[in-house]
């Protein structure tokens, strides 16, 4: 049950485990595509549609 806001916040796909401010997004690595990315600042309060709920 989702009832979270959607952002990067609120995602299972943020990783704050590391030196970035905005954590990175580990959908990438999660799905064999590659590297987690940094999370851009116009993206972390809107989340994408990847998100889902932690
Ligand atoms: S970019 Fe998308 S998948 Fe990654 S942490 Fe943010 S909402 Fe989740």
């Amino acid at each position: 049950m989702n009832n979270k806001k959607r952002s990067c916040w609120n995602c299972k796909y943020q990783d704050l485990k590391n030196d970035t401010f905005l954590g990175k997004c580990t959908w990438f690595p999660k799905h064999n595509k590659g590297k987690a990315k940094e999370i851009p600042p116009d993206v972390v309060d809107k989340g994408c549609s990847y998100f889902e709920s932690k």
